[in-house]
């Protein structure tokens, strides 16, 4: 069977890789820091529009 890796994630903003101890989660999305989760939050509501 396949080794029992960790899924990778990956900021929802920036898309960088994000190590286990960075992971920002938030509104089910997970994000480097709050910058980025801000970040995202604009593009999306800029989106919704
Ligand atoms: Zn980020």
């Amino acid at each position: 069977m396949s080794k029992a890796e960790d899924k990778r994630k990956n900021c929802l903003s920036c898309n960088k890789s994000l190590k286990r101890f960075q992971w920002y989660y938030r509104n089910n999305g997970y994000f480097c820091n709050k910058t980025c989760f801000s970040a995202h939050l604009k593009k999306q509501q800029e989106a919704s529009k």
